[in-house]
């Protein structure tokens, strides 16, 4: 079977591609995070002299790559995160995709890569999640998960921006990201994430290669993730993980105001969206830890919770900060947080109707 479809300059191959049938998971809990995924992907390949070329989707293979390719030592590498989701009667909708494609552009432009088409793109991955409709899987809170990424792939050892670049999309369906519960969060005030200047609000691999340690001791502490503070005073709150943070202080919702050194979450802005909808107080602001613990202590802060695709919303149960560790509430997630979950998990599923241009079906 092949198949082409023009989308503007550039054709889309649809090669060696026939639908499969889906796994054959017993129970949602089988499914885990990242570690299964569909038999398709997408790749496309770019010069300085030709553009963007080869858009292709082609069975799911492994990369031949040469030792030297330029990524692999200096890091130039990013990608983005976004999900199909499937509602009850089958049909499958995507969440917000532009937002991601528009973001991966601004990623690349501060590590000088070439720049994608955004409809294009959305286009692709339309095609890729028809072809594989069969692995989205059918649980509540079950999605699949979709990868999008770009290398530089030039086999030079001199530290220099690329002339070539490969992209490519991979899916995995995905059960809960931090499995169910609440999560421990452990104030880091040692390790930074990003510093003003740096690379923080682009879903650039080193951020994440950087984070590693302050998550692992945290988890030998117990915690779950960190809560990143920045990096010139220690003071102020910035995410927690790989997730924005939101806290509710005084029954309004607050979070870290975005700087070069927060990364823009289309779940974060999605959530302040819904709170202006439905007449939640909202707030982007300067956030401090002492604030904040301040407000654990005498109960004026009720609620904590991270925000992501991954992780959608995640709440919080417990701080730990220096000697001390700090419940949030009552333990259980709390009341804004369970409506802007339930708000948003029903307009990513397709069983709310959420402002417009939100939901893109796949038919
Ligand atoms: C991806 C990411 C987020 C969340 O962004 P979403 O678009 O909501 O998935 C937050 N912080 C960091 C550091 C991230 O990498």
């Amino acid at each position: 079977m092949k198949k082409t479809t023009e989308v503007k300059q550039m054709e889309l191959t649809i090669a060696n591609a026939n639908p499969s049938p889906g796994p054959s998971f017993a129970d949602p809990g089988e499914i885990g995070f990242g570690k299964i995924f569909t038999p398709h992907m997408f790749q496309m390949r770019y010069g300085r002299d030709r553009g963007w070329h080869d858009a292709e989707i082609v069975p799911l293979h492994p990369l031949a790559l040469h030792p030297a390719t330029s990524f692999i030592h200096y890091g130039a590498s990013i990608f983005e995160s976004l999900k199909a989701y499937r509602r009850e009667d089958g049909k499958i909708f995507l969440f917000r995709p532009e937002m991601n494609f528009k973001r991966m552009n601004a990623s690349a432009r501060r590590i000088c890569m070439p720049e994608i088409d955004v409809k294009f793109c959305i286009t692709v991955i339309k095609e890729l999640v028809r072809l594989d409709r069969d692995w989205v899987p059918k649980w509540p809170g079950t999605t699949l998960y979709i990868r999008p990424a770009m290398f530089a792939d030039d086999p030079s050892l001199g530290v220099h921006v690329s002339p070539t670049y490969y992209f490519f999309i991979i899916m995995s369906p995905v059960g809960s990201y931090f499995g169910n519960g609440s999560l421990k969060l452990w104030v880091e005030e040692d390790c930074v994430r990003a510093t003003h200047g740096g690379t923080g609000a682009s879903k650039m691999a080193g951020n994440y290669a950087g984070s590693l340690l302050a998550a692992e001791r945290a988890r030998q502490k117990g915690y779950s993730q960190v809560i990143w503070l920045d990096a010139v005073e220690h003071r102020y709150v910035e995410e927690a993980g790989a997730m924005n943070i939101f806290f509710v202080v005084n029954r309004e919702v607050v979070t870290p105001q975005l700087t070069d050194t927060i990364l823009n979450g289309v779940t974060r802005d999605s959530i302040l969206r819904l709170c202006e909808q439905e007449s939640i107080p909202a707030t982007e602001r300067k956030v401090s830890i002492t604030e904040i613990i301040a407000g654990l202590k005498d109960g004026t802060c009720t609620e904590v919770f991270g925000a992501g695709t991954a992780a959608v919303i995640s709440p919080v149960s417990h701080l730990g900060y220096r000697d001390e560790e700090y419940q949030v509430g009552d333990g259980n997630p709390g009341p804004i947080t369970k409506k802007l979950l339930d708000t948003l998990q029903g307009i990513q599923f397709g069983t709310k109707t959420g402002p417009s241009g939100w939901s893109l079906t796949i038919d």
